[in-house]
């Protein structure tokens, strides 16, 4: 499954991107966090998904 973001929900606390930079990055804007690898397994994408404050995150 693709790791995807909901930007409608995505409130831009950078919290994904901290925790796993190899695989989210803020946008050009720097208002929402959006993944650039969607197919990582890296297991600090379950700690972005469980920390996201909007729970944005799934896959
Ligand atoms: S942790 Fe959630 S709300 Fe925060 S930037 Fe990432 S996707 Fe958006």
């Amino acid at each position: 499954m693709a790791i995807r973001i909901d930007e409608e929900a995505c409130m831009g606390c950078e919290s994904c991107v901290e925790l796993c930079p190899d695989v989210f990055e803020m946008d050009a804007d720097g208002e929402k966090a959006v993944v650039k690898n969607p197919n990582s397994t890296d297991e600090c994408v379950q700690e972005a998904i469980d920390s996201c404050p909007a729970e944005a995150i799934s896959r």
